[in-house]
């Protein structure tokens, strides 16, 4: 193979270097991105279930209370009977009715302070965690934004170079192109080669005195006896 026509070849390998960079960095941000949106999901999550808590014990402490004021009202109404009957057994009923209204008020009450002091540690737990879910929140935002940006602009440099590598194609003698786009399916991203210090870049074995002295000879590309890949000296 002569190295003119190798020139091309490396440069579309250069760009298709670029392409999998790109695409390996893509693969990461979008896993990145990813735990950013479940983690921010999470936050959020947690966040409307504070509140949501919240809400539900006023809720209760509400309806507990209204509870207790028609208690105390049918108690009330009760008493005010009481002072009104003449017969001792109506008088009993309503001693027993009065005994029922108290012991409800009393019952609720104990609810009703419970509630209270459910509520009191809620506000305590909402004080001091919800600044932290919306700082971590805000940050997280930033984070995504961020990395939605460098997805953007990887994006984009993926498109030019897939438009530049048509056109790069297109220099390329067809007969090379279908050598190197099969010898990409064997050895991946890296099928021409340089020597760098006498090793093959490509595998890391050193190439054979004799091999070497052929290619600083004639300036030729060969291939490396231990990977197979093709080995260039200097371009
Ligand atoms: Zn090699």
């Amino acid at each position: 193979m002569r190295k003119e026509d190798i020139k091309p070849i490396i440069v579309l390998q250069e760009i298709d270097q670029e392409i999998s960079r790109i695409n390996r960095r893509l693969g990461i941000l979008a896993k990145e991105r990813e735990e950013l949106e479940r983690k921010l999901e999470s936050l959020e999550k947690e966040l409307q279930t504070l509140l949501k808590e919240k809400e539900e014990l006023e809720g209760k402490e509400r309806v507990l209370k209204e509870r207790i004021e028609e208690e105390e009202e049918l108690l009330n109404r009760v008493e005010e009977k009481m002072y009104m009957v003449r017969k001792d057994i109506e008088y009993k009923t309503l001693l027993k009715e009065k005994s029922k209204h108290e012991d409800n008020v009393l019952k609720l009450s104990y609810e009703l302070d419970e509630i209270r002091e459910k509520i009191e540690r809620l506000k305590e737990e909402i004080k001091d965690r919800v600044p932290k879910i919306e700082k971590d929140m805000k940050e997280t935002k930033e984070e995504l934004e961020d990395l939605i940006e460098e997805e953007k602009i990887a994006k984009n440099k993926l498109q030019e170079l897939l438009k530049e590598r048509k056109l790069r194609e297109q220099e390329v003698d067809i007969s090379l192109l279908k050598f190197y786009e099969e010898a990409r399916q064997r050895f991946g991203e890296n099928v021409i080669v340089s020597i760098e210090g006498g090793v093959c870049s490509g595998c890391g074995m050193k190439i054979p005195d004799v091999l070497f002295a052929k290619i600083l000879k004639e300036d030729s590309i060969e291939r490396c006896p231990n990977c197979g890949r093709y080995i260039y000296y200097r371009l």
